[in-house]
């Protein structure tokens, strides 16, 4: 991206401001510039508090560890002069001191020539000891005596004091993390108390009237707060300490003193939502009165989370993060993450990287760094990397992702069949046993239950059942779920199947239409005579479904040349037909069953649909295959379809 910024002035009332678009190193480097060098604060932390964070100083062993010679057996303290000449055939008899050393029992007599103490693991040694022998490598002679068939080397299965940690040496570095190993190495020499750099005190606001926080009543038209408890969970991960302070209503005056009292009390800020450019996003303006030199950053070249926002408030990050939960997540974690953990003193995060292959085009916009969320499954030559994202307001493709690739902010696409380096979430790559690529359907989580609760990972990603088909054609999933109507044989899926692929009957769904319930236009209709009622009455509204859905050809047979109102709204989903409905978007639709039902929606049964699976041959031996063929027959598996509204067939 250039380095000068191109300006864009926004034209409408109240939207003032330049939107500066910086690329994605530029806005960093400027940010970081801001900040550092800062100095580290430290503190005193006790050692049980003390995992994660970053050790303030230079610690030295303060004592030796162990701190005495001790016995790594349990046997008898020797002098190993004495057994120079033991053997099989010429076994030393050496009579035993009054005293066994126990751990923690200091020793009270020496080892004289001609004698041994007996002395358990961990015993310190007596005086005149030099080795220890096994107790398997004697014989008790009677209660006072022991003999000893073979010679002892000097110090042998001794620990000298010392030898694990030497009084002064360097026992831990300033700056190393503290996990459960350095926290053993500091407990080993006593250490009760170390100093930490401080950790970063960041409070977390969430913006807009439409949140509600997880556990309150969804009023309408309101949404659960998603990022807060996102970004709150992210800084605790990246040696922060979040205070998550709720959510503001879009109010400038509320707002803007929330803001205040939070910078007040903490070392960061970080806010989501009312960074665009809508009429009631207000935070960014605020930024400008809070402290200098204030925006450092408005609007950078990522896609998703270009409107991210980075300024500098006396010394303070004050950081907007845009509202949707996956452009919030990104651009915390490559914008955000960096300076939080330097700031607190830990090392740059080390993500593990694969190499996949990406099996179809992804377009990209020009000009922005773009983050794609990806999920991985086995090839026949090397992983799979999928795109999972369902556009920047979509939580689930985070939970669906493996990791993401990055697409360059000079390139425009990145062709089907790139290797890409695939950035993972977790530190390891854990392909699924079971990968089901096409149409959703609830029923198919029930079918899979049994093996997830069996230990397989089942990976089930929705691009359709053309999309699935296609997956499958290129030996990328087990299996595809479809449901495509043929119109010419008149006969569902088993046209569409390829060479290789071969057809697992699975459910119908019964296929209606939707109302609300009490609705005298539909109420104890037929379908036929329902869509008759809909279309004589002007105030009607219907909502349609997305050509090249099945259901989208029921609908059309059943309307013939009608174009009634709502015709050209067309979701891509059954769920998306019963929610307009139920929240009178609609007055009628065509769904499936056991989503109307869920709804709790009037529902006119009419046709079935046929969901089966293309199945991949060559992988019908796979375990997890077998496993969900199994499951799918199963008793308990037809039960559970059956009980949700299903058919199974
Ligand atoms: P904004 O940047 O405030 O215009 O928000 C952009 C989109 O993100 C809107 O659809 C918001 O409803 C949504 N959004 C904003 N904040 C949150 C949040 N904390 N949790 C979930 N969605 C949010
Ligand atoms: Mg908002």
């Amino acid at each position: 991206m250039s380095q000068n910024p191109v300006s864009k002035k926004t034209e409408s009332v109240g939207q003032d401001q330049f939107l500066t678009i910086l690329s994605r190193e530029e806005a960093l480097a400027r940010f970081e510039a801001a900040l550092f060098p800062r100095p580290v604060h430290c503190e005193p932390i006790r050692l049980a508090d003390a995992l994660g964070h970053a050790l303030g100083e230079d610690i030295a062993a303060p004592i030796d560890v162990p701190p005495f010679d001790r016995s790594n057996v349990d046997g008898f303290a020797v002098r190993s002069a004495d057994l120079v000449a033991a053997s099989e055939a010429a076994p030393v008899r050496l009579m035993l001191n009054d005293e066994v050393i126990a751990c923690g029992v200091a020793p009270q007599r020496p080892v004289l020539s001609g004698t041994a103490t007996p002395i358990a693991t961990g015993g310190p040694l007596p005086r005149g000891a030099d080795a220890v022998v096994m107790v398997e490598h004697t014989q008790p002679v009677g209660q006072r005596a022991i003999e000893v068939r073979r010679a002892a080397s000097p110090g042998q299965f001794i620990a000298s004091a010392g030898s694990d940690i030497a009084r002064g040496e360097a026992l831990l570095r300033a700056g190393t993390v503290i996990g459960s190993r350095e926290i053993g190495m500091l407990a080993a020499c006593g250490v009760a108390e170390v100093s930490v750099a401080r950790k970063v005190r960041v409070a977390v606001i969430s913006t807009g009237d439409e949140l509600v926080q997880p556990g309150g009543a969804l009023r309408p038209a309101a949404i659960y707060d998603i990022n807060g408890a996102v970004v709150t969970a992210a800084i605790n991960e990246n040696g922060g300490e979040a205070r998550f302070l709720g959510a503001i209503p879009d109010d400038e005056a509320a707002l803007e003193a929330a803001m205040r009292k939070a910078l007040a009390e903490h070392d960061m800020l970080v806010l989501s939502g009312g960074t665009s450019k809508g009429a009631g996003d207000v935070s960014h303006r605020i930024i400008a009165r809070l402290g200098q030199p204030g925006t450092i950053a408005h609007g950078v070249a990522l896609k998703p989370g270009k409107p991210l926002c980075l300024a500098v408030c006396d010394g303070k990050p004050v950081i907007i993060l845009p509202g949707f939960p996956t452009s919030a997540m990104f651009t915390f974690h490559d914008m955000i993450v960096p300076v939080l953990r330097r700031m607190a003193s830990l090392p740059p995060r080390a993500d593990a990287r694969v190499a996949a292959r990406v099996p179809v085009r992804i377009a990209s916009e020009l000009g922005r760094t773009e983050f794609v969320m990806v999920s991985l499954v086995e090839g026949a030559d090397g992983l799979i990397a999928y795109p999972t994202g369902k556009g920047s307001g979509a939580i689930t493709s985070f939970a669906q992702a493996d990791g993401f690739l990055k697409i360059d902010a000079l390139a425009d696409q990145m062709p089907a069949g790139t290797e890409a380096e695939v950035t993972l979430f977790t530190p390891h790559v854990r392909v699924p046993d079971l990968v089901i690529v096409g149409s959703h359907c609830t029923g198919l989580d029930l079918v899979t239950a049994p093996l997830a609760h069996a230990g397989l990972m089942v990976r089930s990603i929705a691009v359709g059942s053309l999309g699935g088909l296609a997956a499958a054609r290129r030996g990328e999933c087990d299996l595809a779920p479809i449901h495509l109507f043929d119109d010419k044989t008149e006969t569902y899926n088993t046209p569409f199947l390829a060479e290789g692929l071969e057809l697992v009957p699975g459910w119908r769904r019964m296929q209606g239409i939707v109302f609300r319930k009490g609705d005298g236009r539909f109420e104890g209709k037929t379908a036929e005579a329902a869509v008759r009622a809909a279309l004589a009455d002007p105030a009607c509204i219907m909502v349609n479904r997305n050509q090249g859905a099945g259901t989208r050809i029921l609908i059309d047979r059943l309307l013939g040349e009608a174009r009634p109102d709502g015709y050209w709204n067309q979701p891509r989903s059954h769920n998306a037909v019963a929610a307009a409905v139920a929240q009178q978007r609609a007055d009628w639709g065509m769904t499936i069953a056991p989503v109307a039902h869920a709804s709790a929606l009037g529902f006119i049964p009419h046709a079935e649909e046929h969901y089966d699976f293309a199945l991949v041959s060559a992988r019908k031996q796979r375990p997890a295959v077998r496993a969900f063929l199994d499951a799918l027959a199963s008793e308990e598996g037809r039960a559970a379809l059956t009980k949700a509204g299903f058919r199974p067939v």
